[in-house]
Formats: structure tokens, C-alpha cells, sequence
């Protein structure tokens, strides 16, 4: 699955699950997934996800048999088929109508709900591509319960992958939307450009972003957004690399851009701090109280990735600065 891009895949893809789109959408496809005595059960509530974690070892993604825990299927709001895992199906709950304590009560031994986005960088890659795959879904579901066209309730179907309008003069179709947003490193060979939203842990910067507008290009995403948080423009901008981010529903789009101007006017609504870093800047970032991005991020894939392009001596010097965030150390 990694040979699909010749870069460090990103964290949120690349889990190697077969979504099998073909064949999910058959009549009764998720009834007859949920029959087979090795599916796996994906639980979500609310915006959390089921995670096992034990002190002493990293936390993993909880998943239930079905043999076990068949009776959870009926109790939630929204079922979908994820895909399947060497042959293994993998189906998200969403138990959001339910009290958490009540879920607990029983299956305490086997997880807990948390967010996602405290512990994801301590996930295995198919864990945490599959609950963060689980929670897009299934926060898409949560919010689409009524046809935006005629304003009829809307029912979930093939696979748990689309909703229809239960208006038979409507039918509206109604897709799991994801949310195009840009990301991207600006640097002029020597210096990268980096900011901090002001709602961030304490001295943490991280490249600029935004989301793409309509009837937009991305490169030209890229410039707009540039341009409105820091005042700089930019020329060559050129693609790098994507990250699923459903936190809740954005598709991350990285680029690299070349700036063609240096000075900074930093918009205040938008930006708390923006900054010319030089390599050196970023290596000593620790004694100075800053942190660079999470490193489950695509923030900081681009960052390293320019960092091993100018001074790759200095990669593993940058790659030890820490974020705001926890690592897996195993
Ligand atoms: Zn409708």
C-alpha cells in the first residue's frame, strides 16, 4: 500500500483495509457481514472512539467480536461496513444515543471512549486509519439525519455509505462529504514560514492552512491563504503529499510554495505569531520553549521532508524537537 507515493506515508491512511466499494452497496451485504463469526465491531460515541489502554503499553484500537457483542448492533444509531482486513470485516457502532456509563458498565474490560486526536500519535497505523475512518463516518451519519433538500428524515444506506431521503417525491442521495483543505510549507530556501493560532499549546508552530473555496484551485488556495495569514505571496507551489484529517470531516492537501515576498503582515483574527525560521531556528527550538508540530501530522511531514531537502544533516536534529503532543516511544 505504501508504494503509492515514493514519501514517509502519512498517519490516517495507507491502513492496507479493502473497502471492497464494489460490493458494499449490495442489498443486504451488511446484514450478511454481520453473520460471519469473525467480523469486528468499530465502536464510536459521539466523537470519541473505544480504545484499550493499559499502563505500560501503548493503547490500541478496541475492537469487539461480533459473536460476543452482537446485541450492540440493534442499540446503535448508525451501522456502516468499513472495509475488510485480511479477509476480517470491519463495521463501525455508533452507541451515541446511549449514556456512556451505561455502555460501560459492561464492556469496561474491554476499552474506554477517548478522543482520538490525545492519542493518535500513539497508535499503530491501522489503528488509528481505522478510527479515524470509523469517526468521519459515523460524525457524518450524526449530522445528516435530514434531507437538506426537503427537510424529511433521511435513512442510511449500501454499507452504511450513503443516506436517502425517506421522501418518496424527494430521494435525495446524500454522500459522506470530506472537507478539501490545504496545508502548506512556505520557505525561501534557506528560511520556512511558520505560525501559531493563538487557541494552541503554548510555543507551538506549525505551517498555514485553510480550507479551499469554491470554484478555487488549489494552488491558488494555497496563495489566498498565504497571503490573507501572513501578507506573503508566493510563487511554485507544488503538491506533496494528503492526510485523511476527519476531525471532523477534512481531507488535508500538503504543498511546499516558494515565497516571493519576505515581509510579514500578520493577520491578528487568524494568526496569534508568524515567523522566518531557519533550520538551525528549528533545531534549537526545544531550548527556546517551542514545539513543532504533532508528529501523527502531515504539518510535520512537510516540515521534515523541506528540513532533508536544505540541510539534511540536520533532519534527525529537527526530528527529535518535540510537539505539544504525546510520542510512541515503542
Ligand atoms: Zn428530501
Amino acid at each position: 500500500m505504501t508504494d503509492l507515493i515514493d514519501k514517509r506515508p502519512n498517519f490516517y491512511g495507507f491502513s492496507g483495509l479493502d473497502r471492497s466499494a464494489h460490493i458494499r452497496e449490495r442489498e443486504g451485504w451488511l446484514d450478511e457481514v454481520l453473520d460471519r463469526p469473525d467480523t469486528m465491531l468499530v465502536l464510536v460515541w459521539r466523537t470519541r472512539s473505544f480504545v484499550l489502554e493499559i499502563d505500560g503499553t501503548p493503547p490500541r484500537a478496541a475492537m469487539l467480536a461480533v459473536t460476543e457483542h452482537r446485541h450492540l448492533v440493534p442499540l446503535a444509531e448508525s451501522v456502516a461496513f468499513l472495509g475488510e482486513f485480511d479477509g476480517v470485516a470491519h463495521v463501525a457502532l455508533d452507541l451515541s444515543p446511549l449514556e456512556e456509563t451505561d455502555i460501560l458498565n459492561t464492556l469496561a474490560a474491554h476499552g474506554a471512549f477517548t478522543d482520538l486526536r490525545r492519542i493518535g500519535p500513539l497508535l499503530e497505523r491501522f489503528d488509528g486509519s481505522l478510527l479515524a475512518y470509523a469517526r468521519g463516518l459515523m460524525w457524518w451519519h450524526q449530522r445528516h439525519r435530514f434531507c437538506g433538500v426537503c427537510g424529511h428524515p433521511t435513512v442510511s444506506v449500501k454499507g452504511g455509505h450513503q443516506r436517502s431521503c425517506s421522501n418518496q417525491t424527494c430521494r435525495a442521495p446524500h454522500f459522506p462529504r470530506t472537507d478539501p483543505a490545504v496545508i502548506m510549507l512556505v520557505h525561501d530556501g534557506e528560511r520556512c514560514l511558520l505560525g501559531r493560532q493563538k487557541i494552541w499549546p503554548e510555543g507551538m508552530y506549525s505551517t498555514l492552512a485553510g480550507f479551499v473555496e469554491p470554484g478555487e484551485t488549489l494552488e491558488e488556495a494555497v496563495a489566498r491563504e498565504v497571503w490573507e495569514e501572513s501578507g506573503i505571496r508566493v510563487r511554485d507551489v507544488r503538491y506533496h503529499s494528503s492526510q485523511p484529517w476527519p476531525f471532523p470531516s477534512s481531507l488535508m492537501l500538503g504543498f511546499h510554495a516558494t515565497a516571493k515576498s519576505f515581509d510579514i503582515v500578520r493577520n491578528d483574527d487568524e494568526l496569534g505569531d508568524a515567523q522566518w525560521y531557519t533550520v538551525e531556528d528549528l533545531a534549537g527550538f526545544e531550548s527556546h520553549g517551542k514545539f513543532l508540530p504533532r508528529r501523527d501530522s502531515i504539518a510535520r511531514r512537510l516540515v521534515q521532508d523541506w528540513v532533508e531537502s536544505v540541510r539534511p544533516e540536520l533532519y534527525e536534529a529537527v526530528d527529535r524537537v518535540p510537539s505539544a503532543y504525546p510520542v510512541r516511544t515503542t
